[in-house]
C-alpha cells in the first residue's frame, strides 16, 4: 500500500483543485481539509473524496470559485446559501461569521444550506476551538439518494447526518471533539473497506434480505442492494431526522426526500456557536472540562477493550501515527490518478506519491 507524505498529498490536492479552475486559496482550503481529515484517521473525508469532486465539478454539479451569498441576517442569525460551491470554502466562510457574531452577541445561530459536500465537520469545530468557542453543528446530506436505513428499516431513507461538537481546551484546540455521523459507519468508510477488500464492523449494515451483515459492497451499486444502519438504534435514527429538520428543513435547505434534481453531494447544515467569556466561564469550563474527563477516563477498561478514550482522542493518536506518512490503498491510489488526469492534470505532474 503506498504511503505519501501529507506535503505531498496536499500538493498533488492543491493540482487537482487548479486544474479544476480554483484560484489558489479555494485549493489550499480543500487541501488543507482532506489532508487534515486523512491526517486525523478519517480517510473517508480523505483525499479519497478528490475523485467524486472531479466527476461532479466536470458534471456541472460543484462549482469553483463561489462563496456563500447572505439569505437572512439579523446579527445573530444567520442564513448563508453555500449556492453549490466548494464545502471547504463555504464551511470557512459561515465558521468566519459565527465566530464573529458569538464574539458579538454572546451566541450565534449560522445556518448554512445547499453547500457541496463539506467534508469532516471535526474541521469546522477545530475552526471555533481556535477562537475559544463552544460549537454544536447538525448537518444533513442530501443531493443524493439515501444510504440509511431508519431503526426498523431495511430500506435506506435517511443521509449519514452527522453530529459535531467541540468544547475548546483554552490552548487553541479543541479539549473535547465530537464527530459523528449518525449512521453506525459513515459511508465513506464502507467505501474505503471495499476498496481495501475488508468487512466492515458487524451488524453495520442491512441487506436487501432484511437480515444486518458486515458486507461493505452492499451500500455500493446503482442503486445499492442494502443500507447502512442507523447508530445507537431508535436514539441514532431520532438524531439523524433531527438533523435534517434543523440542520436543513429550517435553513430552507434541500431535504432528503427531494430526489427530484442530478445526483450531487449538497450539505446544509445548523451552527451553534457560544463564548464561554460572555457566560463569565471560560476558564472555569477548561479547568472543568479537564477535570470531568480526567474522571471519566480513570474509569477501568471493559474486558473487550485496552482503554477508555475521550471524543477527539483517537484522531490525536491518528495525528502522531501519521505525520510522516498518510497509507492510500491501491484501488484509491489508481483513482485519484485517474480523477487528476481526468481534471487536466498533466501526467508529469500528478504527483500523489
Ligand atoms: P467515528 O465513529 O470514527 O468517531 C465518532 C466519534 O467518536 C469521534 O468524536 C471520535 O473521537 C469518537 N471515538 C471514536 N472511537 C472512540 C473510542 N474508542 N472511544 C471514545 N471515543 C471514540 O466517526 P464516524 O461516525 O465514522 O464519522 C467519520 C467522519 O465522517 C466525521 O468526521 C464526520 O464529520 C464525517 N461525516 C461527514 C459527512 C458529510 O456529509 N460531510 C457525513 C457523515 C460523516
Amino acid at each position: 500500500m503506498p504511503i505519501v507524505s501529507p506535503d505531498a498529498l496536499h500538493e498533488s490536492t492543491e493540482r487537482v483543485c487548479r486544474a479544476l479552475g480554483s484560484l489558489p486559496l479555494e485549493a489550499s482550503l480543500v487541501a488543507d481539509q482532506l489532508v487534515g481529515a486523512n491526517l486525523a484517521g478519517h480517510d473517508s473525508h480523505g483525499v479519497g473524496m478528490i475523485p467524486t469532486y472531479v466527476t461532479m465539478a466536470l458534471a456541472g454539479q460543484l462549482h469553483v470559485n463561489r462563496h456563500v451569498e447572505v439569505v437572512v441576517d439579523t446579527g445573530s442569525l444567520v442564513i448563508l446559501d453555500g449556492v453549490a460551491g466548494f464545502g471547504q470554502v463555504m464551511g470557512k466562510e459561515a465558521m468566519d461569521l459565527a465566530i464573529e457574531r458569538a464574539e458579538r452577541h454572546g451566541v450565534a445561530m449560522v445556518g448554512l444550506r445547499d453547500s457541496f459536500h463539506i467534508g469532516r465537520i471535526g474541521h469546522w469545530a477545530e475552526q471555533c476551538s481556535a477562537a475559544g468557542l463552544v460549537s454544536i453543528h447538525l448537518v444533513n446530506v442530501a443531493g443524493h439518494r439515501p444510504a440509511v436505513a431508519p431503526f426498523g428499516g431495511a430500506q435506506a431513507r435517511l443521509g449519514t447526518n452527522p453530529v459535531c461538537i467541540g468544547v475548546p481546551g483554552g490552548d487553541g484546540r479543541p479539549a473535547a471533539l465530537l464527530d459523528m455521523a449518525t449512521s453506525r459507519i459513515a459511508l465513506g468508510k464502507a467505501r474505503v473497506a471495499m476498496n481495501e477488500g475488508k468487512p466492515v464492523i458487524a451488524d453495520s449494515i442491512v441487506g436487501p434480505d432484511g437480515r444486518l451483515t458486515d458486507d461493505p459492497t452492499l451500500v455500493w451499486g446503482d442503486p445499492p442492494p442494502g443500507a447502512l444502519v442507523a447508530m445507537g438504534d431508535h436514539k441514532g435514527s431520532g438524531l439523524s431526522i433531527m438533523c435534517e429538520l434543523l440542520g436543513a428543513a429550517l435553513l430552507g435547505g434541500l431535504t432528503i426526500q427531494d430526489q427530484s434534481g442530478p445526483d450531487r453531494i449538497y450539505n446544509s447544515m445548523a451552527t451553534i456557536v457560544i463564548d464561554p467569556r460572555a457566560l463569565g466561564t471560560a476558564e472555569h469550563l477548561v479547568s472543568e472540562t479537564a477535570a470531568v474527563l480526567d474522571y471519566v477516563r480513570s474509569s477501568a477498561p471493559r474486558a473487550d477493550t485496552h482503554d477508555v478514550l475521550m471524543p477527539g482522542e483517537p484522531e490525536q493518536r491518528a495525528r502522531l501515527a501519521r505525520r510522516d506518512g498518510i497509507p492510500i490503498d491501491d484501488t484509491t491510489h489508481a483513482q485519484l490518478i485517474a480523477s487528476a488526469l481526468a481534471a487536466g492534470v498533466p501526467a508529469d505532474e500528478v504527483g500523489f506519491v
